[in-house]
Protein backbone atom coordinates (compact mmCIF):
# COMPACT_ATOMS: atom_id res chain seq x y z
CA UNK A 1 0.00 0.00 0.00
CA UNK A 2 2.77 2.65 0.81
CA UNK A 3 4.62 1.76 -2.41
CA UNK A 4 1.72 2.33 -4.40
CA UNK A 5 1.69 5.93 -2.63
CA UNK A 6 4.87 6.61 -3.69
CA UNK A 7 4.97 5.32 -7.11
CA UNK A 8 3.32 8.46 -8.01
CA UNK A 9 6.45 10.17 -7.15
CA UNK A 10 8.86 8.49 -10.04
CA UNK A 11 6.57 9.71 -12.61
CA UNK A 12 6.04 13.27 -11.17
CA UNK A 13 9.65 14.06 -11.17
CA UNK A 14 10.14 12.58 -14.92
CA UNK A 15 7.93 14.99 -16.01
CA UNK A 16 9.80 18.13 -13.79
CA UNK A 17 12.84 17.28 -15.47
CA UNK A 18 11.89 17.19 -19.04
CA UNK A 19 10.42 20.67 -18.67
CA UNK A 20 13.83 21.65 -16.58
CA UNK A 21 15.97 24.82 -17.63
CA UNK A 22 19.72 23.53 -18.27
CA UNK A 23 21.23 26.55 -16.26
CA UNK A 24 22.71 25.88 -12.84
CA UNK A 25 20.91 28.14 -10.11
CA UNK A 26 22.70 30.17 -7.75
CA UNK A 27 23.30 28.20 -4.72
CA UNK A 28 23.29 29.35 -0.74
CA UNK A 29 24.05 28.41 2.00
CA UNK A 30 26.78 28.28 4.93
CA UNK A 31 28.12 26.46 7.69
CA UNK A 32 25.85 26.31 10.29
CA UNK A 33 26.22 25.10 14.12
CA UNK A 34 29.45 25.55 14.15
CA UNK A 35 31.03 25.18 18.13
CA UNK A 36 34.61 25.19 17.22
CA UNK A 37 35.53 28.63 18.46
CA UNK A 38 33.79 27.63 21.98
CA UNK A 39 35.32 23.97 21.99
CA UNK A 40 38.81 25.29 21.30
CA UNK A 41 38.26 27.67 24.68
CA UNK A 42 38.02 24.49 26.40
CA UNK A 43 41.05 22.90 24.96
CA UNK A 44 42.59 26.02 25.26
CA UNK A 45 42.09 26.45 28.76
CA UNK A 46 41.22 29.75 28.21
CA UNK A 47 40.65 31.43 31.17
CA UNK A 48 37.15 32.91 32.36
CA UNK A 49 35.91 35.51 34.23
CA UNK A 50 35.13 35.43 37.80
CA UNK A 51 31.62 33.97 38.30
CA UNK A 52 28.98 37.14 39.62
CA UNK A 53 26.20 35.27 40.74
CA UNK A 54 25.19 31.89 42.38
CA UNK A 55 22.77 29.31 41.99
CA UNK A 56 21.90 26.72 44.23
CA UNK A 57 19.96 23.37 42.65
CA UNK A 58 20.48 19.58 43.99
CA UNK A 59 21.20 18.73 40.26
CA UNK A 60 22.59 19.91 37.17
CA UNK A 61 23.12 18.33 34.23
CA UNK A 62 25.17 19.16 32.16
CA UNK A 63 25.05 18.55 28.28
CA UNK A 64 21.50 18.80 26.50
CA UNK A 65 21.88 15.52 23.89
CA UNK A 66 19.59 12.53 24.40
CA UNK A 67 21.73 11.57 27.22
CA UNK A 68 20.94 14.73 29.35
CA UNK A 69 17.73 15.20 28.31
CA UNK A 70 16.57 11.57 28.90
CA UNK A 71 18.40 11.92 32.10
CA UNK A 72 16.20 15.58 32.59
CA UNK A 73 13.06 13.24 31.76
CA UNK A 74 13.49 10.51 34.14
CA UNK A 75 14.23 13.03 37.16
CA UNK A 76 11.07 14.83 36.11
CA UNK A 77 9.03 11.28 35.84
CA UNK A 78 10.39 10.35 39.01
CA UNK A 79 8.80 13.70 40.13
CA UNK A 80 11.74 15.18 40.93
CA UNK A 81 12.11 18.88 38.96
CA UNK A 82 14.44 20.99 41.53
CA UNK A 83 17.53 20.77 38.89
CA UNK A 84 18.74 22.96 35.40
CA UNK A 85 20.20 21.28 32.27
CA UNK A 86 22.97 23.67 31.00
CA UNK A 87 23.37 23.60 27.05
CA UNK A 88 26.24 24.70 25.42
CA UNK A 89 24.42 25.39 21.81
CA UNK A 90 21.92 27.81 21.30
CA UNK A 91 19.31 24.94 20.63
CA UNK A 92 19.33 21.21 22.75
CA UNK A 93 19.74 17.96 21.18
CA UNK A 94 23.15 17.76 20.76
CA UNK A 95 23.66 15.21 17.30
CA UNK A 96 19.44 14.58 17.62
CA UNK A 97 19.30 18.27 16.52
CA UNK A 98 16.80 19.33 13.56
CA UNK A 99 15.96 22.48 11.43
CA UNK A 100 13.05 23.56 9.59
CA UNK A 101 12.74 25.65 6.26
CA UNK A 102 9.38 26.19 4.32
CA UNK A 103 9.16 22.99 2.96
CA UNK A 104 9.94 20.37 5.91
CA UNK A 105 11.63 19.81 9.10
CA UNK A 106 15.34 18.00 8.72
CA UNK A 107 17.48 16.55 10.49
CA UNK A 108 21.45 17.31 11.48
CA UNK A 109 22.49 14.34 12.57
CA UNK A 110 20.58 11.23 14.21
CA UNK A 111 17.71 10.24 11.35
CA UNK A 112 16.30 7.13 12.90
CA UNK A 113 15.47 4.33 15.78
CA UNK A 114 15.30 0.85 15.21
CA UNK A 115 12.30 -0.58 16.16
CA UNK A 116 13.30 -1.44 20.04
CA UNK A 117 13.88 -4.77 21.06
CA UNK A 118 12.65 -5.92 24.45
CA UNK A 119 16.16 -5.45 26.29
CA UNK A 120 15.78 -1.55 25.55
CA UNK A 121 13.15 -0.69 28.46
CA UNK A 122 13.65 2.48 28.59
CA UNK A 123 13.76 3.35 25.64
CA UNK A 124 10.28 1.36 25.40
CA UNK A 125 8.89 2.94 28.82
CA UNK A 126 9.94 6.56 26.29
CA UNK A 127 8.24 6.05 23.20
CA UNK A 128 4.65 4.57 25.45
CA UNK A 129 5.32 7.84 26.85
CA UNK A 130 5.60 9.99 23.49
CA UNK A 131 2.15 8.33 22.58
CA UNK A 132 3.42 5.93 19.95
CA UNK A 133 3.83 2.79 21.41
CA UNK A 134 0.38 1.64 22.59
CA UNK A 135 0.01 -1.80 23.81
CA UNK A 136 2.54 -3.04 22.07
CA UNK A 137 1.94 -1.37 18.96
CA UNK A 138 3.47 0.78 16.88
CA UNK A 139 2.20 4.06 15.32
CA UNK A 140 2.26 3.43 11.61
CA UNK A 141 2.93 6.73 10.65
CA UNK A 142 6.04 6.74 12.62
CA UNK A 143 7.50 3.34 10.63
CA UNK A 144 9.51 4.01 7.61
CA UNK A 145 7.75 3.54 4.60
CA UNK A 146 8.46 1.76 1.98
CA UNK A 147 10.44 1.79 -0.43
CA UNK A 148 13.22 2.64 2.32
CA UNK A 149 16.54 1.82 0.78
CA UNK A 150 18.23 1.72 -2.76
CA UNK A 151 22.19 1.45 -3.57
CA UNK A 152 23.17 2.93 -6.59
CA UNK A 153 26.06 0.40 -8.31
CA UNK A 154 27.03 -0.53 -11.99
CA UNK A 155 25.11 2.50 -13.24
CA UNK A 156 21.65 1.03 -12.15
CA UNK A 157 19.87 0.97 -8.84
CA UNK A 158 18.70 -1.94 -6.50
CA UNK A 159 16.59 -1.60 -3.32
CA UNK A 160 17.99 -2.95 -0.09
CA UNK A 161 21.95 -1.53 0.40
CA UNK A 162 23.33 -5.27 0.72
CA UNK A 163 25.00 -5.39 -3.24
CA UNK A 164 22.67 -7.69 -5.08
CA UNK A 165 23.11 -6.81 -8.39
CA UNK A 166 26.36 -8.65 -10.15
CA UNK A 167 27.68 -10.84 -7.37
CA UNK A 168 30.04 -13.71 -8.25
CA UNK A 169 29.12 -17.46 -6.25
CA UNK A 170 32.43 -16.17 -4.46
CA UNK A 171 30.34 -12.73 -3.24
CA UNK A 172 27.22 -15.12 -1.92
CA UNK A 173 28.76 -17.82 -0.06
CA UNK A 174 30.94 -14.86 1.66
CA UNK A 175 27.72 -12.95 2.60
CA UNK A 176 26.25 -16.55 3.51
CA UNK A 177 28.88 -17.25 5.51
CA UNK A 178 28.71 -13.62 7.65
CA UNK A 179 25.06 -14.25 7.48
CA UNK A 180 25.14 -17.83 9.68
CA UNK A 181 28.29 -16.31 11.43
CA UNK A 182 26.28 -12.94 12.69
CA UNK A 183 23.31 -15.85 13.58
CA UNK A 184 25.66 -17.26 16.07
CA UNK A 185 26.87 -14.68 17.52
CA UNK A 186 22.75 -13.29 17.90
CA UNK A 187 22.02 -16.95 19.73
CA UNK A 188 24.31 -16.17 22.28
CA UNK A 189 22.53 -13.47 23.76
CA UNK A 190 25.98 -11.17 24.77
CA UNK A 191 25.76 -8.66 21.78
CA UNK A 192 22.32 -6.82 22.83
CA UNK A 193 21.34 -2.92 22.83
CA UNK A 194 22.14 -1.53 25.49
CA UNK A 195 25.25 -3.15 25.77
CA UNK A 196 25.59 -3.30 29.24
CA UNK A 197 23.32 -6.22 29.48
CA UNK A 198 25.03 -8.93 27.61
CA UNK A 199 28.45 -8.40 27.12
CA UNK A 200 30.61 -10.42 29.02
CA UNK A 201 34.15 -11.17 28.85
CA UNK A 202 33.47 -14.39 26.65
CA UNK A 203 34.23 -12.65 23.21
CA UNK A 204 36.60 -9.88 25.14
CA UNK A 205 39.49 -11.15 22.70
CA UNK A 206 37.47 -9.80 19.30
CA UNK A 207 37.86 -6.43 20.47
CA UNK A 208 41.86 -6.87 20.11
CA UNK A 209 41.16 -7.45 16.99
CA UNK A 210 40.37 -4.96 13.55
CA UNK A 211 36.88 -5.95 12.04
CA UNK A 212 39.07 -6.13 8.88
CA UNK A 213 41.12 -8.39 10.92
CA UNK A 214 38.27 -10.39 11.64
CA UNK A 215 36.99 -10.84 8.28
CA UNK A 216 39.96 -11.84 7.13
CA UNK A 217 40.22 -14.78 9.41
CA UNK A 218 36.95 -15.70 8.06
CA UNK A 219 37.98 -15.59 4.39
CA UNK A 220 35.99 -12.96 3.46
CA UNK A 221 38.43 -11.22 0.80
CA UNK A 222 34.98 -10.63 -1.82
CA UNK A 223 35.27 -6.84 -2.78
CA UNK A 224 31.06 -6.08 -2.30
CA UNK A 225 31.37 -7.88 0.92
CA UNK A 226 33.71 -5.66 2.43
CA UNK A 227 32.20 -2.07 0.78
CA UNK A 228 29.37 -3.50 2.26
CA UNK A 229 31.08 -4.13 6.02
CA UNK A 230 33.01 -0.85 5.49
CA UNK A 231 29.89 0.65 4.91
CA UNK A 232 28.10 -0.42 7.60
CA UNK A 233 31.09 0.59 10.15
CA UNK A 234 31.22 4.14 8.47
CA UNK A 235 27.63 4.99 8.59
CA UNK A 236 27.24 3.62 12.72
CA UNK A 237 30.85 4.40 13.69
CA UNK A 238 32.28 7.05 11.30
CA UNK A 239 35.14 4.39 10.76
CA UNK A 240 36.39 2.02 8.51
CA UNK A 241 36.63 -1.50 9.25
CA UNK A 242 40.15 -1.43 9.82
CA UNK A 243 39.78 1.03 12.58
CA UNK A 244 36.77 -0.74 14.32
CA UNK A 245 36.72 -3.13 17.23
CA UNK A 246 35.66 -6.63 15.42
CA UNK A 247 33.58 -7.28 18.52
CA UNK A 248 31.77 -3.91 17.57
CA UNK A 249 31.69 -4.68 13.82
CA UNK A 250 29.99 -7.92 14.94
CA UNK A 251 27.08 -6.30 17.27
CA UNK A 252 26.52 -3.86 14.08
CA UNK A 253 25.14 -6.98 12.40
CA UNK A 254 24.13 -9.55 15.78
CA UNK A 255 22.62 -6.69 17.93
CA UNK A 256 19.37 -6.71 16.89
CA UNK A 257 16.43 -9.67 15.68
CA UNK A 258 15.27 -9.48 12.37
CA UNK A 259 12.82 -6.49 11.90
CA UNK A 260 9.96 -6.97 9.67
CA UNK A 261 8.73 -2.86 10.31
CA UNK A 262 11.02 0.03 11.47
CA UNK A 263 12.84 1.74 11.58
CA UNK A 264 11.31 4.27 13.61
CA UNK A 265 11.80 8.09 11.70
CA UNK A 266 10.53 11.07 11.44
CA UNK A 267 10.45 14.19 8.90
CA UNK A 268 13.44 16.01 11.67
CA UNK A 269 15.23 12.58 11.99
CA UNK A 270 15.69 12.19 16.11
CA UNK A 271 14.67 15.43 16.24
CA UNK A 272 11.16 14.66 16.55
CA UNK A 273 12.31 12.74 19.85
CA UNK A 274 13.97 15.86 20.98
CA UNK A 275 10.75 18.29 20.45
CA UNK A 276 8.95 15.67 22.48
CA UNK A 277 11.31 15.89 25.27
CA UNK A 278 11.78 19.64 25.27
CA UNK A 279 7.99 19.54 25.46
CA UNK A 280 8.22 17.65 28.74
CA UNK A 281 11.18 19.03 30.54
CA UNK A 282 12.09 22.38 28.25
CA UNK A 283 11.53 24.21 31.20
CA UNK A 284 14.67 23.10 32.89
CA UNK A 285 16.80 23.79 30.15
CA UNK A 286 19.40 26.36 29.43
CA UNK A 287 21.41 27.06 26.33
CA UNK A 288 24.28 29.08 25.09
CA UNK A 289 25.37 27.84 28.43
CA UNK A 290 28.55 26.50 28.10
CA UNK A 291 29.89 25.02 31.74
CA UNK A 292 33.77 25.60 31.62
CA UNK A 293 34.70 24.65 35.07
CA UNK A 294 33.40 21.43 37.53
CA UNK A 295 34.91 21.61 41.20
CA UNK A 296 34.08 18.63 43.54
CA UNK A 297 33.54 20.84 47.23
CA UNK A 298 33.27 19.23 50.72
CA UNK A 299 29.75 18.96 50.10
CA UNK A 300 29.18 19.10 46.81
CA UNK A 301 29.90 20.21 43.19
CA UNK A 302 30.36 23.57 41.50
CA UNK A 303 29.64 24.43 37.82
CA UNK A 304 30.33 27.74 35.88
CA UNK A 305 28.98 28.65 33.17
CA UNK A 306 28.66 32.09 31.57
CA UNK A 307 28.24 34.76 34.84
CA UNK A 308 27.01 32.00 36.99
CA UNK A 309 28.16 29.24 39.61
CA UNK A 310 25.63 26.39 40.10
CA UNK A 311 26.07 24.82 43.26
CA UNK A 312 24.92 21.29 43.40
CA UNK A 313 25.09 18.22 45.32
CA UNK A 314 25.58 16.27 42.14
CA UNK A 315 26.18 16.40 38.67
CA UNK A 316 25.35 14.38 35.39
CA UNK A 317 27.63 14.99 33.33
CA UNK A 318 26.42 14.17 29.82
CA UNK A 319 28.96 15.93 27.69
CA UNK A 320 30.95 13.91 25.66
CA UNK A 321 33.44 12.36 28.19
CA UNK A 322 36.47 13.51 26.44
CA UNK A 323 35.37 16.95 28.21
CA UNK A 324 36.12 15.56 31.15
CA UNK A 325 39.70 15.93 31.59
CA UNK A 326 39.31 19.78 30.51
CA UNK A 327 36.19 21.26 32.65
CA UNK A 328 36.73 18.79 36.14
CA UNK A 329 39.21 19.75 37.89
CA UNK A 330 42.20 16.89 38.83
CA UNK A 331 40.57 14.57 36.28
CA UNK A 332 43.39 12.27 34.73
CA UNK A 333 44.02 12.21 31.40
CA UNK A 334 41.80 10.18 28.69
CA UNK A 335 43.23 7.98 26.54
CA UNK A 336 40.78 5.15 25.28
CA UNK A 337 37.84 7.80 24.04
CA UNK A 338 38.10 8.00 20.32
CA UNK A 339 35.93 10.61 18.39
CA UNK A 340 35.01 10.25 14.27
CA UNK A 341 34.70 13.49 12.94
CA UNK A 342 31.30 14.04 10.47
CA UNK A 343 30.16 16.39 8.48
CA UNK A 344 26.36 16.83 7.29
CA UNK A 345 24.66 18.85 4.91
CA UNK A 346 21.14 20.12 4.14
CA UNK A 347 20.62 20.45 0.77
CA UNK A 348 17.39 22.70 -0.08
CA UNK A 349 15.67 21.43 -3.45
CA UNK A 350 13.52 23.38 -5.77
CA UNK A 351 12.55 20.46 -7.48
CA UNK A 352 13.18 16.42 -7.53
CA UNK A 353 15.93 15.74 -9.46
CA UNK A 354 16.33 13.02 -11.95
CA UNK A 355 16.73 9.93 -10.60
CA UNK A 356 17.29 7.59 -13.55
CA UNK A 357 14.03 6.89 -13.38
CA UNK A 358 14.10 5.27 -9.92
CA UNK A 359 11.59 5.93 -7.15
CA UNK A 360 12.14 8.13 -4.20
CA UNK A 361 13.21 6.19 -1.41
CA UNK A 362 13.99 6.88 2.31
CA UNK A 363 17.84 6.41 2.01
CA UNK A 364 20.35 6.61 -0.84
CA UNK A 365 24.05 4.98 -0.91
CA UNK A 366 26.43 5.01 -4.10
CA UNK A 367 28.31 1.81 -4.46
CA UNK A 368 32.32 3.45 -3.83
CA UNK A 369 31.42 6.62 -2.69
CA UNK A 370 33.31 8.33 0.29
CA UNK A 371 29.96 9.74 1.38
CA UNK A 372 27.22 7.61 2.69
CA UNK A 373 24.37 9.77 0.69
CA UNK A 374 21.70 11.13 1.97
CA UNK A 375 18.14 10.91 3.35
CA UNK A 376 14.93 12.13 2.07
CA UNK A 377 13.64 14.45 4.91
CA UNK A 378 9.83 14.93 2.69
CA UNK A 379 9.64 10.61 2.75
CA UNK A 380 7.20 10.49 5.72
CA UNK A 381 4.81 12.71 4.41
CA UNK A 382 1.35 11.34 3.27
CA UNK A 383 1.00 13.93 0.06
CA UNK A 384 0.94 12.15 -2.67
CA UNK A 385 2.23 15.29 -5.18
CA UNK A 386 6.38 16.69 -3.90
CA UNK A 387 7.79 19.11 -5.61
CA UNK A 388 10.14 20.65 -2.84
CA UNK A 389 12.11 18.58 -0.75
CA UNK A 390 15.01 18.88 1.32
CA UNK A 391 17.82 16.10 1.78
CA UNK A 392 20.64 15.40 4.53
CA UNK A 393 23.48 14.50 3.30
CA UNK A 394 25.78 12.28 5.34
CA UNK A 395 29.49 12.37 5.17
CA UNK A 396 31.88 10.66 7.59
CA UNK A 397 35.69 11.49 7.26
CA UNK A 398 36.43 7.68 7.92
CA UNK A 399 39.86 7.72 5.45
CA UNK A 400 42.86 9.22 7.58
CA UNK A 401 43.46 9.85 11.29
CA UNK A 402 40.33 11.44 13.06
CA UNK A 403 43.40 14.46 13.99
CA UNK A 404 43.77 15.12 9.92
CA UNK A 405 40.32 15.15 9.19
CA UNK A 406 39.20 16.77 11.91
CA UNK A 407 41.51 19.96 10.48
CA UNK A 408 40.54 19.15 7.17
CA UNK A 409 37.08 20.66 8.64
CA UNK A 410 38.80 23.66 9.71
CA UNK A 411 41.01 24.51 6.51
CA UNK A 412 38.34 24.23 3.99
CA UNK A 413 35.59 26.36 3.60
CA UNK A 414 32.27 26.42 2.28
CA UNK A 415 32.49 26.36 -1.27
CA UNK A 416 35.00 23.18 -1.08
CA UNK A 417 32.79 21.35 0.71
CA UNK A 418 30.01 22.57 -1.44
CA UNK A 419 31.14 21.25 -4.81
CA UNK A 420 32.26 18.13 -3.11
CA UNK A 421 28.90 16.93 -2.56
CA UNK A 422 27.51 18.25 -5.74
CA UNK A 423 30.87 16.25 -7.52
CA UNK A 424 29.77 12.86 -5.53
CA UNK A 425 25.47 13.49 -6.09
CA UNK A 426 26.13 14.03 -9.84
CA UNK A 427 27.40 11.36 -10.66
CA UNK A 428 24.01 9.85 -10.04
CA UNK A 429 21.55 13.02 -10.32
CA UNK A 430 23.20 14.71 -13.42
CA UNK A 431 20.71 17.73 -13.31
CA UNK A 432 21.26 18.15 -9.74
CA UNK A 433 22.79 21.57 -9.62
CA UNK A 434 19.41 22.96 -11.26
CA UNK A 435 17.59 21.52 -8.36
CA UNK A 436 19.65 23.21 -5.30
CA UNK A 437 19.57 26.42 -3.93
CA UNK A 438 20.70 26.12 -0.30
CA UNK A 439 23.39 23.88 0.88
CA UNK A 440 24.11 24.13 4.67
CA UNK A 441 27.12 22.45 6.18
CA UNK A 442 27.61 21.39 10.05
CA UNK A 443 30.86 20.30 10.86
CA UNK A 444 31.40 17.77 13.75
CA UNK A 445 34.98 17.08 15.02
CA UNK A 446 34.02 15.02 17.67
CA UNK A 447 31.05 13.86 16.31
CA UNK A 448 30.85 10.89 17.76
CA UNK A 449 32.60 7.42 20.03
CA UNK A 450 34.33 5.22 17.97
CA UNK A 451 34.73 1.84 18.74
CA UNK A 452 38.12 1.52 18.08
CA UNK A 453 40.23 -1.48 18.77
CA UNK A 454 40.31 -2.24 22.81
CA UNK A 455 37.68 0.34 23.49
CA UNK A 456 34.53 -1.88 24.46
CA UNK A 457 36.62 -3.64 27.11
CA UNK A 458 38.70 -0.72 28.32
CA UNK A 459 39.32 0.01 31.75
CA UNK A 460 39.26 3.57 31.33
CA UNK A 461 36.09 3.32 29.87
CA UNK A 462 34.52 1.23 31.90
CA UNK A 463 35.43 2.92 35.02
CA UNK A 464 33.02 5.58 33.95
CA UNK A 465 30.18 3.66 33.14
CA UNK A 466 30.06 2.48 36.64
CA UNK A 467 29.50 5.24 38.74
CA UNK A 468 31.37 4.81 42.46
CA UNK A 469 29.08 4.86 45.08
CA UNK A 470 30.65 8.08 46.61
CA UNK A 471 30.36 10.06 43.59
CA UNK A 472 29.58 13.84 43.05
CA UNK A 473 29.66 13.27 39.38
CA UNK A 474 27.47 10.80 36.97
CA UNK A 475 28.88 10.38 33.78
CA UNK A 476 25.96 9.51 31.31
CA UNK A 477 27.07 10.05 27.60
CA UNK A 478 26.59 7.52 25.20
CA UNK A 479 30.08 7.12 24.35
CA UNK A 480 30.44 5.29 27.34
CA UNK A 481 28.81 2.89 25.71
CA UNK A 482 31.51 2.76 23.36
CA UNK A 483 29.13 3.05 20.66
CA UNK A 484 27.11 5.85 19.82
CA UNK A 485 23.31 4.89 19.40
CA UNK A 486 19.83 6.47 20.39
CA UNK A 487 19.49 3.71 22.61
CA UNK A 488 22.95 3.98 24.22
CA UNK A 489 22.49 7.74 24.77
CA UNK A 490 18.93 7.26 26.50
CA UNK A 491 20.09 4.19 28.24
CA UNK A 492 23.66 6.50 29.77
CA UNK A 493 20.65 9.13 30.38
CA UNK A 494 17.78 7.56 32.81
CA UNK A 495 20.55 5.22 34.68
CA UNK A 496 22.56 8.75 35.36
CA UNK A 497 19.38 10.28 36.85
CA UNK A 498 18.60 6.88 38.12
CA UNK A 499 22.22 7.02 40.39
CA UNK A 500 21.36 10.75 41.32
CA UNK A 501 18.39 9.90 43.04
CA UNK A 502 19.74 7.21 44.32
CA UNK A 503 21.91 9.32 46.32
CA UNK A 504 19.67 12.44 46.66
CA UNK A 505 17.37 10.26 48.49
CA UNK A 506 19.90 8.88 50.24
CA UNK A 507 21.07 11.72 51.75
CA UNK A 508 17.69 14.00 52.65
C1 LIG B 1 26.02 12.46 11.74
C2 LIG B 1 25.45 11.58 12.80
C3 LIG B 1 24.34 10.79 12.51
C4 LIG B 1 23.80 9.97 13.50
N1 LIG B 1 22.70 9.22 13.18
C5 LIG B 1 22.14 8.44 14.13
C6 LIG B 1 20.92 7.76 13.85
O1 LIG B 1 20.34 7.89 12.77
N2 LIG B 1 20.39 6.98 14.83
C7 LIG B 1 20.99 6.87 16.06
O2 LIG B 1 20.47 6.14 16.93
N3 LIG B 1 22.12 7.53 16.34
C8 LIG B 1 22.70 8.32 15.42
N4 LIG B 1 23.82 9.04 15.73
C9 LIG B 1 24.41 8.89 17.05
C10 LIG B 1 24.02 9.98 18.07
O3 LIG B 1 25.25 10.50 18.48
C11 LIG B 1 23.25 9.40 19.25
O4 LIG B 1 22.07 8.79 18.79
C12 LIG B 1 22.84 10.40 20.33
O5 LIG B 1 22.09 11.45 19.76
C13 LIG B 1 24.00 10.91 21.18
O6 LIG B 1 23.50 11.63 22.27
P1 LIG B 1 24.40 12.09 23.50
O7 LIG B 1 23.54 12.89 24.39
O8 LIG B 1 25.09 10.91 24.09
O9 LIG B 1 25.57 13.01 22.90
P2 LIG B 1 25.51 14.39 22.11
O10 LIG B 1 24.41 14.37 21.14
O11 LIG B 1 26.90 14.61 21.63
O12 LIG B 1 25.16 15.47 23.23
C14 LIG B 1 26.11 16.11 24.03
C15 LIG B 1 25.61 17.50 24.36
O13 LIG B 1 26.51 18.13 25.28
C16 LIG B 1 26.66 19.48 24.90
N5 LIG B 1 27.91 20.00 25.47
C17 LIG B 1 29.16 19.67 25.12
N6 LIG B 1 30.04 20.37 25.87
C18 LIG B 1 29.32 21.13 26.71
C19 LIG B 1 29.69 22.08 27.72
N7 LIG B 1 30.96 22.33 28.00
N8 LIG B 1 28.68 22.72 28.38
C20 LIG B 1 27.37 22.45 28.11
N9 LIG B 1 27.00 21.58 27.15
C21 LIG B 1 27.96 20.92 26.47
C22 LIG B 1 26.65 19.43 23.38
O14 LIG B 1 26.41 20.69 22.81
C23 LIG B 1 25.54 18.41 23.14
O15 LIG B 1 24.28 19.03 23.06
C24 LIG B 1 24.38 9.90 14.78
C25 LIG B 1 25.48 10.71 15.08
C26 LIG B 1 26.00 11.54 14.10
C27 LIG B 1 27.18 12.40 14.43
Amino acid sequence: MKVGRRKFLGAGSAALVGLSLKTDRPIAGSFVNDNFQMGHLLRDRTSFPPAKHVEKFPAVIVGGGIAGLSAAWRLRKRGFTDFVLLEMNGQAGGNARWGENEITAYPWAAHYVPVPGVKAEFVRELFEDLGILKNGQWDERVLCFAPQERLFLYGRWQEGLEPAIGLTQKDREQFQKLEDLFAKFRATGEFTIPLELGRSAKFQDLDHLSFSGWLQQQGCDSRLVNWYMNYACRDDYGALAKDTSAWAGIHYFSSREIEEKGPLTWPEGNGWITRRLLERVGEKVRTNQMVYRIAETQHGVSIFAGDTEFQAEFAIFAAPTFLAPYLIENFPRLDDFVYSPWLTANLTLERIPDSRGAEPTWDTVFLDSPTLGYVDAMHQTLRTHIERTVWTFYWALAEGTPAQNRQLLLDKDWTYWKEAILRDLERVHSDIRQCVSRIDVMRMGHAMIRPAVGSVFSQERLRFAQPRREARIFFANSDLSAISIFEEAQYRGVLAAQSALDRLHGHR
